[in-house]
């Protein structure tokens, strides 16, 4: 593995065993592929740390993605249209926003600050924990890109 010093590496052992995980190669790769890649699918996790990890596999790093995800070490959410995506900002019920046109997609903070930011008309009886939010429109390079278009 190559992390750019040994005190990344100690961070991101020390994540991994702050919930509980035994601290494996696949394990570090993947954090720390997607600490620097976030909202990463599962193909991109492997596209990235094919190099550093040579021999692993796409399954190894759907299986190191589920186990983190159900720890609560990483947060998957899955945008219409899209595979699932996986990130390391976790807790903060925050929310995101995508281009309809190309797909860039960014952090939203939580609209209210806390979860949940939503309160639904019906509950049907259920204690709601989050909401979880997906705003869609055009970024400001397909604004132009569009008004571009509009006007020649
Ligand atoms: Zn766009
Ligand atoms: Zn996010």
């Amino acid at each position: 593995m190559t992390f750019s010093t040994p005190a990344v590496r100690e961070v991101l052992a020390d994540r991994i065993r702050a919930v509980g995980l035994k601290v494996t190669a696949p394990r570090l790769a993947v954090l720390h592929t997607l600490q620097n890649a976030p909202h990463s699918s599962a193909e991109q996790v492997f596209a990235g740390l094919r190099e550093e990890l040579p021999g692993t596999s796409t399954q190894a790093v759907y299986g190191v993605l589920t186990s983190f995800t159900a720890a609560g070490l990483v947060r998957r959410f899955d945008p219409a249209g899209s595979p699932a995506l996986y990130e390391c900002r976790v807790g903060d019920n925050h929310h995101h926003v995508v281009c309809v046109r190309c797909g860039d997609l960014r952090d939203v903070d939580c609209v209210i600050g806390e979860a949940p930011c939503l309160t639904p008309s019906d509950t049907s009886g259920f204690s709601i924990f989050a909401a979880e939010v997906t705003f869609t429109g055009l970024c400001a390079d397909c604004q132009a890109a569009v008004a571009e278009l509009e006007a020649s």
